[in-house]
């Protein structure tokens, strides 16, 4: 949804922007950063531009896991980070690709290791083609070698697991098994449907098998990009809501409903302007292409 600059897209950013924020004027963007120490040595860092930022302190190095949506946000992460630790920063993990994730890699300093799925790299690769956003192009990840990977940071342990394609084709979850938590990016989503981004290799059913891989996780902590720290509870919430829809769009289908039959049942809004204006596809219309092209 970046790069995009009429005002009446700029308007729909700002809105979804609020709407992943929770719609909590607490998280809207250019809010002052809130950073909030979950335990041990791990913090989420709420407010500023764009999703939720985390890093973890490390007896001699600091990690961060995604990047804000600007440079001055992402520089604004830096200075709450110095406030913790004069620790050095040695390596930026992302969850995936979306801008509101990875777009403040440029107040980073140059040359650190950038850890991402393989498609994810794909996917800031072909977004950093926008000349809007040439200063990103020093910092495409560098490290895509993510299969079944560990990390070591001082005695503590991150692993990274991709459990297929989900919100997009390169999720990232990064498990801490000493923490019990992870930072899962925009897989996880509570008091709204999850966005998937059909465009980049994201599914609904993808998605639900990534969520009850979540669950099996040893960890009671799930910290994501628009949300405040979330519990297993939420997973199934969420699993619960999803697979509903899935079923009732399924059944839809199987009468021979056509997508407007779909969208009036299930009580989804037409696109504006007859389907050409911009906005993100609702779940149900995710999962109704889904189904439709698996028959
Ligand atoms: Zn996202």
């Amino acid at each position: 949804m970046l790069g995009m600059s009429s005002p009446f897209t700029l308007t729909v950013t700002l809105v979804l922007a609020a709407v992943f924020a929770g719609g909590t004027a607490a998280q809207m963007p250019s809010t002052p950063l809130t950073v909030v120490p979950i335990r041990g040595g791990v913090y989420l860092v709420k407010g500023g531009s764009g999703a939720n930022t985390g890093f973890i302190v490390g007896a001699k190095e600091v990690i961060v896991i995604d990047s804000k949506m600007t440079e001055e946000s992402a520089k604004a992460v830096l200075a709450e980070i110095r406030k913790v630790t004069p620790n050095p920063i040695r390596c930026l993990v992302l969850t995936h690709g979306d801008g509101d994730h990875v777009n403040g890699l440029s107040g980073f300093p140059q040359g650190l290791p950038i850890i991402a799925h393989a498609t994810t790299r794909r996917d800031m690769e072909v977004a950093f083609k926008d000349p809007k956003l040439s200063a990103l192009a020093p910092y495409l990840p560098n490290d895509t070698n993510t299969a079944g990977r560990s990390l070591n940071i001082a005695g503590a342990r991150l692993d990274l697991l991709h459990f297929g394609p989900a919100h997009t084709s390169g999720d990232l979850v990064v498990h801490l098994p000493d923490q019990k938590l992870a930072f899962v990016g925009d897989l996880l989503f509570v008091g709204r449907d999850p966005l998937i981004h059909r465009q980049k290799g994201g599914n609904s059913f993808g998605l639900v098998q990534t969520l009850n891989k979540m669950l099996a996780l040893d960890a009671d902590t799930f910290l994501s990009g628009h949300a405040d720290a979330l519990t297993k509870a939420d997973i199934k919430t969420l699993l619960a809501s999803i697979e509903e829809k899935q079923a009732k769009v399924q059944a839809l289908v199987r009468q021979g409903r056509s997508l407007e039959e779909v969208r009036a049942a299930m009580g989804v809004a037409a696109p504006p302007g007859g389907g050409t204006g911009m906005r993100f596809p609702s779940l149900v219309e995710i999962i109704h292409q889904e189904v439709v092209e698996k028959r």
